[in-house]
């Protein structure tokens, strides 16, 4: 499949590469990497996400360099349009209204994905749709520079959780050695993500930790941010920050989920899981997706709802056992 997207690309005048609304570290990554990438190759390109960036992914350079706007997309008519990382055309946002006179192609690593491109290639045994990236540019014989290989490292770094999640495997570490090797800074990266955390932040974990509820002898946490929290210590919905993490690493916990509040009344659902609990089914279902240990949905349900049919699920997978 790979070799069939790289005549694609080959094919193309202009290229527009498109990443995911809510976007995280490997959609960015990807989208820039990709964008800067084929740039060198010779083609015209345009990097597009449909949505805010998080502060803390805004601070890189490449990412101020190469992502652009829907406005910019609709002035940037192109033959052919990459999506990364998306694993349904909602996640794409208004991207998806320019599909219908193009051709589309859809790289991503989620087993959740509907095949939404004319070409798709998903394969959910990469840990990052970055090193899919990676493989297209490596095709192409693109040369890497060290602020190429520092973008691309950067989907690889966020998505395994820093080199720790069980997707991180050893092709992760022979691609972040060889981007390492071609100038990736990793303690860039490091630096922007995980060690600049505004104060605020932590003053909002401690009311998410004042909202935490436990269940299945302490197997189940959830908690919750609604937007009357954020407003508070004036964080924006979209630089809610991932607690998510913080409450699967308690002790003993299995399943973590923390109820989002991103728009009035319209909750991001965000859940993890440890060792075993298949949360990309649970989040399948209720009309979202992604991986095993990590995955999401939205939904309009009143919280205490939509709280008590997302533990209705997860308590059955767990009575199953
Ligand atoms: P997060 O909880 O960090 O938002 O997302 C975890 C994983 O689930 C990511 O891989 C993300 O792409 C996926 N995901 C989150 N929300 C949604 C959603 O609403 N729809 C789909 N298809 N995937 C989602
Ligand atoms: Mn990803």
């Amino acid at each position: 499949m790979r070799d069939k997207i790289i005549e694609e690309i080959k094919k193309a005048d202009t290229i527009m590469i498109a990443g995911h609304i809510m976007p995280d570290g490997d959609d960015i990554s990807s989208v820039s990497s990709l964008t800067y990438g084929l740039t060198m190759y010779g083609k015209k390109t345009v990097g597009i996400i449909d949505d805010e960036i998080p502060e803390y992914l805004e601070e890189f350079k490449f990412v101020k360099k190469y992502i652009r706007d829907f406005d910019c997309a609709k002035k940037n008519p192109s033959d052919l349009i990459i999506i990364v990382d998306a694993s349904s055309p909602d996640r794409v946002g208004r991207v998806q209204e320019l599909f219908e006179y193009r051709r589309v192609i859809v790289i991503d690593h989620h087993a959740t994905n509907t095949n939404f491109g004319n070409i798709n290639w998903i394969d959910p045994s990469y840990a990052s749709t970055a090193q899919m990236v990676k493989e297209v540019l490596k095709g192409l014989d693109v040369k890497y520079n060290s602020e190429l290989a520092t973008m691309n490292l950067t989907g690889i770094a966020t998505d395994t959780g820093f080199f720790r999640y069980s997707n991180t495997d050893q092709k992760v570490f022979r691609d972040a050695a060889d981007l390492i090797e071609k100038g990736a800074e990793l303690s860039k990266i490091t630096n922007s993500v995980l060690e600049n955390k505004p104060i605020e932040n932590l003053l909002l974990l401690k009311d998410v930790i004042d909202e935490m509820e436990f269940y299945n002898d302490n197997k189940i946490v959830i908690s919750h941010v609604k937007l009357d929290m954020i407003e508070k210590y004036n964080i924006l919905p979209k630089d809610i920050p991932p607690f998510v993490g913080d409450l699967r690493s308690l002790k003993g916990v299995e399943v973590a989920v923390m109820f989002n509040e991103h728009e009035k009344g319209v909750f991001h659902v965000s859940m993890r899981s440890k060792e075993w609990f298949d949360v990309s089914k649970i989040a399948f279902e209720m009309g979202g997706g992604g991986h095993p240990r990590a995955a999401g949905f939205s939904s309009d349900k009143p919280l205490e709802e939509l709280k008590n049919i997302t533990l209705l699920k997860i308590k059955e997978v767990f009575e199953k056992k």
